[in-house]
């Protein structure tokens, strides 16, 4: 099958049991659901939902729907830094003054603009529309891995779900060093403890994410990450996290939130899909304590690498701790940018790994089940918003 075939809206829903055909197959008839914990909710911005009702369909754990519009402008400076600094193999040639030396010197070519000539994550009836086609396209409920450091607007997110139909859930949290507020560095650990918590009192989130480390975990980060872990031990709140480039502190990430009585059922260590890792050593190790593993940039170039990791994990056992998504950031992805659309990871990813021979059945579990036992969490209080 070639690389980039997609499914089609046809197979995707029938690979997730919702087609005609589909409901036929005993194998999806009669899988077993999941149980949830009495009182499980899935917390979107809209409505706290039960678990059971976001069956029909997939869960996309991490994607971003709302940024600032010099966010990715800034991301990709610091990038450039990381790389030279850090000097990785395969690193491009310096970009003079780029990144946090307050912008690159040679501004990247602007991203193109809506046909309204916005940035696509702030123009609501672009991103309507996009979520308008990936629900048809089997997507039951998409993450939005952003908070207010990295300019998403949750007001945004509430008008996008109500006019596309889509439930949206919404991270919260700190993102990385470079987009840390200038005060974390001196706020104290029990500071930015009370300030996530105040994050969860008043707007309503359903996790904490993304978190994470930029290159090798800084003091800040660890602070942060102890912080984080501990709003989800008082909130029951789960995280998801972002891993340096290329999955760099991984295994760090999980140590400090266990130390801090973070039960790893409830974090997805994310990005190890781009460990360079083939023999998945550092995914088996964070799967055997427990917590979900995210293969979050899927659904393009990449795939072909990651594909054999995944079956990898998934003939060791692993096939619960898997969590798929595609952190789309750029229009170019989306489907009025000519892309694949932010439901490229069904209908994409998905097929390449039945091509190699991945069972319907768990695929359907990876992409329905999962995400929702990750999600799914007892409020200690009533929502607000
Ligand atoms: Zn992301």
């Amino acid at each position: 099958m070639s690389e980039s075939r997609g499914w089609t809206r046809r197979e995707a829903l029938g690979m997730l049991g919702m087609g005609v055909a589909a409901a036929a197959l005993p194998e999806f008839a009669s899988a077993q659901t999941p149980a949830f914990p009495r009182g499980a909710v899935i917390r979107t911005v809209l409505k706290d939902y039960a678990p059971e009702e976001l069956a029909g369909g997939a869960t996309l754990f991490h994607e971003h729907m709302s940024f600032a519009d010099a966010f990715m402008v800034r991301w990709t400076g610091y990038a450039a830094d990381t790389r030279r600094d850090t000097a990785m193999p395969g690193a491009a040639a310096p970009v003079q003054g780029a990144g946090r030396q307050g912008g690159p010197a040679t501004a990247p070519p602007a991203p193109p603009s809506t046909p309204s000539g916005k940035y696509f994550m702030q123009d609501l009836a672009y991103q309507v529309e996009e979520m308008t086609i990936a629900k048809g396209e089997g997507i039951a409920c998409i993450v939005d891995g952003g908070h207010p450091d990295m300019g998403r607007d949750i007001n945004f997110l509430r008008q996008m779900s109500q006019q596309s139909g889509l439930p949206v859930v919404a991270g919260g949290g700190f993102y990385t060093q470079p987009f840390y507020p200038k005060e974390i560095a001196t706020m104290s650990e029990e500071q930015i403890y009370q300030a996530l918590l105040t994050q969860a009192d008043t707007e309503p989130i359903g996790c904490w994410g993304e978190i994470g480390s930029w290159d090798w975990m800084t003091k800040d980060e660890r602070k942060v990450f102890r912080a984080v872990g501990r709003a989800c031990v008082a909130t029951n709140l789960p995280i998801f996290t972002h891993t340096g480039i290329p999955g760099k502190s991984a295994l760090e990430q999980l140590d400090i939130f266990e130390d801090v009585g973070v039960d790893p059922k409830k974090v997805v260590i994310g990005h190890v899909g781009n460990l360079v890792d083939p023999n998945v050593e550092v995914h088996r190790a964070i799967c055997r304590r427990g917590a979900f593993i995210g293969f979050d940039r899927q659904g393009a170039a990449g795939d072909a690498q990651q594909v054999p990791m995944v079956m990898k994990l998934i003939d060791a056992g692993y096939a619960d701790n898997l969590m798929f998504a595609s952190d789309l950031s750029n229009i170019a992805q989306t489907k009025q940018g000519k892309g694949p659309g932010y439901a490229r990871t069904l209908t994409v990813f998905v097929p390449k790994l039945k091509d190699a021979g991945a069972d319907a059945a768990v695929l359907k579990k990876i992409m329905t089940d999962n995400p929702r036992r990750f999600l799914a969490f007892v409020p200690k209080k009533a929502r607000k918003g």
